[in-house]
């Protein structure tokens, strides 16, 4: 199946032995001191028991105060070194290669994740992200600077690890220094761009200085800011070649800064997949080292097909690895319908580090557990009777199943997936629809047994005696008391989704969150007339500042009216009143579409809790959530019976 993903390649003297990498995730799973938790080695365990060729690791600080996240690794004293020795170590265990990943972050920080230390830069711009004003540097701290990389690959090739990775892209401080987008300087550091090479090229020569011609030292930059004023392709052709004539080993393409709301250095769902692989083609054509291409690329046979048409040498797979960090042994084995794909929602991995907090996935519950996760099967298996077949429920049965005990599932639905299902209805988000398609293929093969259209009720339990009833009924649209909300022409966003109800040509919207806004996307690519009514000042205001970017501007093209600060008031029967500071007005509409918030559906709950003494609620059935905590949940109560 498979032509090249599987065949060896050398970076110096390093045979790596297939062509998937893990590209570098800050997980926030160390110490606050920059040492290796058991959290953090098992999380890079799990990928090498998974298959993978490379793991590039996350950001090692190199001094104290470069770090852009509180609980990343740092490599900036020799106190550090033993605990990232335990990690190579367990790594090595495998057939996997580990290459330390060094940064600097430059103005891509905050100072109090930096012990109060205001953040660098080459110029004092603040990063528009995080927007704390940092200071520039002088040339005597550059050069303590330079000594700080050099100083850290050595500790990274004594604490075994097989190679290491320079971060110079995404608008940390080396890409700082390299792009006129934030070098001001009018020193030697800045200006041409030679000026503007000249604190990489002075690392390089001290990493190479210090870890000797054979260690492999690698450099990842982005060859596409997606910046106003930020480096595009054509120089960075220039980079490329000197970076090789230098004597880095191998390139690492990228794209991306802070700031870039568009594509992101994680690309979103709306993101093509593969999207920056013509950027590394270009720069293989002119470079005789091994080229890497990353984004967005996280399936084998697309990673493979890339490599057939010689576009890369390696395959990044970043969100893939978290997703699923068996994908190599599964493709390997030709076992694709095994394969757990990142669906790209960004919400576990980037939206968790935003906040400061450790990554998850929304697929992945295991994902940072692993060190502390128990699958060995139990003794004395229960018998467990699940109401409700949303991503919950799935993820509920699916870990009891693991653990060995007797689970049936009722659905009173017609299909699987809940929530989920309608949620691959908006454009861009087809892919949640792999996840529904994944795990019922898992719970197939863990002999799990569905009734779909069926409900759980207190007779059936009363009569099939289960030890454990777990719900997982999720959440009820909300109806409140407008006038007329019972209507003929009002409709859910989930019917509007499914194709449930036929839609008019005149859709009013009602609540303009995600599913209100998604809704109104997905109707207005249909060529219907859309306004969405939002009682906040913004729309999209449950959504991140990347994935609110890109649906706005499918709003925007769609030409989807938008009234903000404006309520409705009364349906009627070829339109809505509305109300806002202008005072009410009329709008015609054959359609309104109510997407106003989700409530708890618990009734189900609190009967069978009068009749049966062990029955655990999760997720949207006790409190309005999304699917990250339903899964979270699902996962977590199968897994404690
Ligand atoms: Fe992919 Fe979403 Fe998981 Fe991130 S949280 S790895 S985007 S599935």
């Amino acid at each position: 199946m498979f032509t090249k993903l599987f065949t060896p390649k050398k970076i110096n003297q390093c045979e790596i032995p297939n062509r998937l990498a893990v590209t570098a995730m800050v997980a926030n799973y160390c110490n606050e001191d920059g040492t290796a938790t058991d959290r953090y080695i098992a999380y890079h365990e799990a990928k090498a028991k998974g298959g993978w060729g490379l793991i590039i690791t996350e950001d090692y600080a190199v001094s104290e105060h470069a770090m852009g996240y509180q609980f990343i690794a740092g490599l900036w004293n020799d106190d550090q070194i033993a605990s990232h020795k335990k990690l190579t170590d367990t790594i090595h265990q495998y057939d996997s290669k580990i290459f330390a990943q060094i940064y600097h972050a430059g103005r891509q920080s905050a100072s109090f994740v930096n012990g109060g230390v205001q953040p660098v830069a080459p110029s004092a711009i603040p990063c528009p992200w995080l927007r704390q004003l940092p200071r520039e540097l002088t040339i005597p701290e550059i050069e303590q600077i330079v000594e700080d990389f050099g100083d850290c690959a050595l500790r990274a090739k004594q604490a075994g690890f097989d190679g290491i990775e320079v971060h110079a892209g995404h608008g940390y401080l080396i890409a700082e220094f390299m792009s006129t987008y934030v070098n001001k300087r009018t020193d030697k550091y800045g200006g041409c761009l030679d000026n503007r090479l000249r604190f990489v090229k002075e690392i390089y020569a001290d990493i190479r200085g210090k870890v000797g011609d054979d260690f492999p030292v690698m450099i990842r930059f982005s060859a596409d800011e997606v910046v106003q004023g930020g480096r595009d392709i054509s120089e960075s052709r220039v980079l490329a070649k000197l970076f090789a004539e230098w004597g880095f080993d191998a390139l690492h393409v990228s794209s991306g800064a802070y700031g870039d709301h568009n594509k992101g250095i994680v690309s979103p769902m709306y993101v093509s997949h593969a999207w920056t692989v013509d950027f590394a083609a270009e720069i293989k054509q002119i470079v005789d080292i091994p080229v890497f291409t990353v984004n967005r690329i996280n399936d084998p046979r697309m990673a493979d097909g890339l490599l057939e048409m010689g576009k890369a040498d390696f395959i990044g797979m970043g969100r893939g690895s978290l997703a699923d960090p068996e994908l190599p042994n599964k493709a390997k084995a030709g076992d694709l319908t095994a394969i757990r794909y990142c669906i790209g929602c960004m919400q576990g991995c980037v939206g968790k580090l935003l906040v400061g907090e450790a990554i998850t996935c929304l697929v992945n519950p295991s994902l940072g557990q692993e060190y502390q996760l128990d699958y060995s099967k139990v003794t004395k298996p229960k018998k467990v009777l699940i109401a409700g077949g949303g991503p919950g429920g799935l993820e509920a049965a699916r870990a009891a199943a693991i653990k060995g005990h007797e689970v049936t599932l009722y659905e009173k639905g017609s299909f699987l997936g809940g929530q989920f299902k309608s949620a691959a209805y908006p454009p861009c988000k087809g892919e949640l629809a792999t996840y529904t398609n994944w795990i019922t293929s898992e719970l197939d093969q863990l002999g799990v047994t569905i009734h779909l259209n069926r409900e759980l009720t207190k007779e059936l339990v009363a009569a099939e005696k289960p030890d454990t009833v777990i719900v997982a009924t999720g959440g009820t649209p909300c109806k409140p008391a407008i006038k007329g909300i019972d209507k003929a022409l009002v409709v859910t966003a989930e019917d509007a989704l499914l194709g449930n109800v036929a839609t008019g040509d005149q859709i009013v919207v009602a609540g303009g969150g995600e599913v209100g806004s998604e809704t109104a996307a997905h109707l207005a690519m249909q060529q219907r007339d859309v306004t969405i009514i939002e009682m906040l000042p913004k729309i999209c205001s449950d959504l991140d500042g990347v994935n609110k970017f890109n649906l706005m501007k499918i709003l925007r093209e769609y030409e989807v009216n938008q009234l903000t600060q404006t309520k409705v008031v009364e349906i009627l029967d070829d339109g809505v009143i509305i109300e806002n500071s202008q005072g009410q007005q009329t709008l015609p509409a054959d359609t309104v579409v109510i997407a106003l918030g989700y409530r708890p559906n618990n009734q189900l709950a609190e009967a069978l809790s009068a009749v049966h003494n062990h029955v655990i609620v999760i997720g949207g059935a006790v409190k309005t959530s999304n699917a990250m905590v339903a899964i979270n949940d699902g996962f977590n109560a199968g897994l404690s019976l």
